[in-house]
């Protein structure tokens, strides 16, 4: 059942982060997000996620924000930095902290692969990157520290949309993890969590590579007592060597004077099968018809070579 059959307004999203252009395997999240959110009546924001200035490529927000308007999507109200927002991490953490949730923790990178020697009994846990625990009774603030949250949860289960129920043993998979970094910038999963609270999101829609953060985010919804969203996660565009289509495997920028052809290319990945008398229509045709048709049942939980 998704929101909307709860009778709650529908209020989704796309937020992509300004480290390259929009190419085909964002768009598909951009359009599946936008589709899902306009089909349901609801609202759909545009939230950049610049949380990683290393990362960044300058001029790409508007990269972005462009190649959207030309692929005939609008969004609602403002768009939403979370360059902006660091009062708001702030606050989260300061609640965490109150109620004894996250620790200081002093490890550098060189400490734990030590430990990992020292302790060969453990090894099979650390091996996966699990936080053994060094620093998880250290109470005071000391430099140079991260802030990782304590993870006691044993199996997590939530129900996805589009790939049914999915289970993670957060403590031994994931374990305690970080939500400040040592070098001061805030972590992915505290930022998107905080911010798809403050936008009232309430339904989600992206690309699956998220499916292993989302029951962190479910944790972390649970520990600020927020009410979590629902989820749809979407295959991802792979190339023929099996490699996720990104901005790291150099995949092309989404060329804006193609809007229509990348549009009825993203919704037949997205197993919508638009009629072929739909090709050689205006993108805002072609959007129209995926909102009046869109069925999500149609998404094939399957990563597609492109
Ligand atoms: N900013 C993330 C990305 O570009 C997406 C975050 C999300 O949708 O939760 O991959």
């Amino acid at each position: 059942m998704d929101t909307q059959t709860k009778g709650q307004f529908y209020r989704g999203r796309f937020a992509p982060s300004p480290s390259g252009p929009l190419h085909f395997g964002s768009l598909v999240s951009a359009l599946a997000s936008y589709l899902d959110a306009r089909a349901n009546k609801g609202e759909w924001l545009v939230r950049i996620e610049d949380i990683d200035p290393p990362r960044e490529v300058p001029g790409s927000d508007k990269r972005i924000l462009d190649s959207l308007l030309a692929h005939g999507m609008q969004w609602d109200g403002d768009i939403l930095y979370q360059s902006s927002r660091t009062d708001a991490y702030e606050a989260a953490l300061h609640e965490l902290s109150k109620n004894e949730l996250i620790f200081f923790c002093s490890c550098t990178n060189k400490q734990l692969k030590e430990y990992r020697l020292k302790h060969p009994k453990n090894e099979s846990m650390l091996a996966s990157g699990v936080y053994p625990g060094i620093c998880r009774e250290q109470k005071r603030y000391k430099d140079q520290c991260s802030q990782r949250l304590k993870i006691n949860e044993q199996i997590f289960l939530f129900h996805d949309a589009v790939y049914g129920l999915v289970s993670q043993n957060l403590s031994d998979e994931v374990g305690d993890f970080v939500l400040k970094r040592r070098d001061g910038l805030y972590a992915y999963q505290l930022a998107v969590v905080v911010d798809d609270i403050h936008q009232g999101i309430n339904n989600i829609v992206r690309g699956t590579d998220l499916l292993d953060s989302t029951p962190r985010q479910l944790y972390l919804y649970q520990c600020l007592n927020a009410q979590a969203p629902n989820y749809k996660h979407l295959p991802l565009a792979l190339l023929s060597d099996g490699k996720k289509l990104s901005k790291q495997t150099g995949a092309p920028a989404l060329n804006n004077m193609e809007a229509p052809e990348n549009i009825f290319a993203a919704l037949r990945f997205l197993g919508q099968k638009p009629p072929l008398e739909l090709q050689g229509e205006s993108v805002n045709n072609i959007i129209s018809w995926g909102i009046t048709h869109w069925d999500s049942h149609k998404i094939c939980p399957q990563d597609i070579v492109i």
